[in-house]
């Protein structure tokens, strides 16, 4: 199964407030992002306190941890999977540093593809690093810039003209709240205003929901927004923004159902992938359910074109925590048995189609397609909401190397035989990049599927991912 990536989330108040606990609950709907690490901070007075460390953002944050954190001005609050460096407390973010200007707390998303070098770089100009997360080269280089520039606002986008691949960042200065998407927007950005007239920065619209925020808009690829006592200020034309590359597989998979991405909804999105499927890849079946999340709206989207009923027959357990996850292999192994139920009584008897966001190593679609036929299911067809991934994802995703994804190497009949399906079909790349009918192909990322990586593909990836 893949991982999502990280969420990242800012508010400024114009009057001090709690902001931590609005931060936890901006955080805790962008769980979905990163469930091995949360962190906030809070600016009182131009002093940033800050909690973070690895688990759920409940685990996390219990009531007394949060209760710690003052009331401010300004918070910013992270999730985290770890994509590059170490699964450890030492990576959660907020980064937080301290230079000769004053403090600055930092919250990323994404991956930069120059990260190595960049260290290596900073590293023979004396820097000693802290942490084995390429956030803390962005944060070298802001405070290198801000040294010799008059606003951190300035210092940011001095930075930026150094850093490629993907970033979505959110950070604060003693004074401002900055946000900030790359240029080609590879990771979501978007912020909006609470009836109180905070501005809230968040990968995902369904935090800003989730604290009562009205959405205002994306962030735009390349730009800089600035917050602070004299409101908000955006800086757009220091850099090209052309070509633009959204992330497809956040529509497919990362982002939240209830989310809006770009002015489209990402279930919309979905049910397309699933219309589409049951038009290219038909089958004679009596029952359409999806794998839990991502792939209900897609089921729902197939049962519409198919007019074969959609029904529930997978269930997902939510609630299993960091604990059982490091209890050991054996029970490692008996994961995938915890984490889905199959509804027997919705399955038996029936030709069903079975439909799933993607298939990486074909490991645990093999177990989902034999728990679905040990629940007495006649036929299980699969159905793929997305193509089949045949390269990494250097962009801040856990799509693997070449030799662990089974459809490099590998046709459809033998990944078919593989995960013991009776038929499979894929989402093809045209379609992906037309889930969207509002945007261009050309507008969006789908380098896991066709190769062609807008922000380069680096010689240097390996070398920090080790
Ligand atoms: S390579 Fe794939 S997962 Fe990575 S940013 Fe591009 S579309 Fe998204």
């Amino acid at each position: 199964m893949l991982h999502e990536e990280c969420g990242v989330f800012g508010i400024f108040s114009p009057i001090p407030d709690n902001l931590a606990v609005t931060v936890y609950d901006g955080l805790s709907a962008l769980q979905h992002r990163g469930q091995e690490a949360a962190g906030i901070a809070v600016n009182q007075d131009r002093q940033i306190s800050f909690e973070k460390g690895c688990g759920l953002v409940s685990e996390v944050f219990g009531k007394d941890r949060l209760k710690r954190l003052p009331d401010g001005k300004i918070a910013v609050g992270h999730v985290r999977y770890a994509t590059t460096g170490e699964t450890s407390e030492i990576n959660a973010q907020p980064l937080v540093i301290k230079h000769v200007k004053g403090k600055l707390a930092l919250c990323h998303n994404g991956n930069l593809v120059n990260g190595a070098s960049l260290r290596k770089a900073l590293e023979l100009e004396g820097n000693i690093f802290h942490t084995t997360s390429d956030t803390e080269v962005i944060a070298y280089l802001m405070t290198k810039h801000r040294l010799k520039t008059p606003s951190i606002e300035k210092a940011l986008i001095e930075t930026m003209a150094e850093l490629k691949g993907a970033y979505s960042l959110v950070m604060m200065s003693p004074a401002k709240l900055l946000a900030c998407r790359d240029p080609l927007g590879i990771r979501p950005l978007c912020y909006g205003v609470t009836p109180e007239g905070k501005t809230v920065f968040a990968s995902e619209s369904c935090a800003l929901d989730a604290i009562g925020a009205r959405f205002v808009r994306d962030v735009a690829p390349g730009e800089v927004i600035v917050v602070d006592e004299k409101g908000l200020r955006s800086f757009r034309n220091h850099c090209d923004t052309k070509p633009k590359a959204l992330c497809v597989f956040e529509l497919i998979y990362f982002a939240r159902s209830d989310s809006i991405i770009e002015k489209v909804s990402i279930q919309e999105a979905r049910k397309q992938a699933g219309r589409y499927l049951a038009k290219a890849h038909p089958a004679d079946a009596d029952l359409v359910i999806g794998v839990p999340d991502s792939g209900l709206d897609a089921a729902m989207g197939f049962s519409e074109v198919s007019k074969i009923p959609f029904g529930t027959g997978l269930i997902k357990n939510k609630y299993i925590g960091r604990t059982f996850i490091e209890g050991g292999q054996r029970r490692r192994e008996n994961l995938l048995r915890l984490k889905l139920g199959v509804v027997k009584s919705a399955v038996a008897g029936k030709r069903v189609v079975m439909i799933d966001d993607s298939i990486v190593r074909g490991t645990t679609m093999r177990r989902i397609v034999a728990l679905v036929r040990d629940a007495g299911a006649s036929a299980v067809h699969v159905r793929v909401s997305a193509p089949p991934f045949l390269n990494p994802c250097y962009y801040g995703t856990d799509v693997p190397s070449r030799d662990k994804l089974i459809a490099c190497g590998h046709r459809i009949d033998e990944i078919r035989a593989h995960i013991g399906a009776d038929s499979l079909g894929f989402l093809s790349v045209d379609e992906v990049l037309r889930l969207y009918p509002e945007k261009e192909p050309s507008e969006f990322c789908a380098a896991c599927f066709d190769g062609r990586y807008a922000a380069g593909a680096p010689a240097d990836f390996f070398e920090i991912r080790s």
